[in-house]
């Protein structure tokens, strides 16, 4: 039998892979084969473990890139428009615009990547998303909780208020130590307007 010497990988690694000319990341070995993942998930392809290698930050970064591109649309999608008076808008359809003039496409999409990403976060009613809107979630109670400033003792969680100052008086009339801090925690979802 022969003794391979095969490059090990930590699960998640990015690697490129000669053989599909793809990069990926590192899932594990299947069989005799290493099973790598695209970047943006998906269908996982088998390569051959001793060519893969790490991949360059060169082939990371563009991998990343259309991974961005492919989870945001999943087909062909107009370059995005700059929203009139957004400075930052107005700076990425400009940096797009000096890419496409000088023919660099990979610069091109680039700047288009960033200005969807930019969008999505910043214009979401330009571009007909969903607003959120903070609800408070009404299946979790609200939760009170008070600690002594003197020595540490604390309440623990409850559920009313009343039940912290009940604590408090029990705690004072038995140490003397008259000042608390209380905090009160509740819950909130985001949810589509
Ligand atoms: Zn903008
Ligand atoms: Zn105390």
């Amino acid at each position: 039998m022969t003794e391979h010497t095969e490059n090990q990988f930590e699960t998640g690694t990015v690697v490129y892979d000669p053989g599909s000319d793809k990069v990926g990341e590192y899932q594990g070995k299947a069989g005799p084969y290493a099973l790598l993942r695209p970047l943006g998930g998906g269908r996982e392809w088998e390569a051959c473990p001793e060519l893969i290698r790490p991949a360059t930050p060169g082939e990371r970064l563009s991998a990343g890139v259309r991974a961005a591109n492919s989870r945001s649309c999943p087909w062909p999608q107009e370059p995005p428009s700059p929203v009139r008076d957004c400075a930052a808008c107005t700076d990425l359809a400009g940096l797009r615009d000096a890419a496409r003039a000088r023919r660099d496409a990979s610069a091109e999409t680039d700047a288009n990547v960033l200005l969807r990403r930019h969008q999505r976060r910043y214009h979401a009613a330009f571009l007909g998303l969903k607003e959120y809107t903070v609800v408070p979630d009404a299946s979790a109670e609200a939760e009170y909780e008070t600690s002594c400033t003197d020595c540490r003792a604390g309440s623990g969680a409850r559920r009313a208020l009343a039940e912290v100052e009940e604590w408090q008086r029990a705690h004072t009339r038995e140490t003397g130590h008259p000042r608390y801090r209380r905090t009160v925690a509740d819950y909130a979802v985001f949810t589509p307007r």
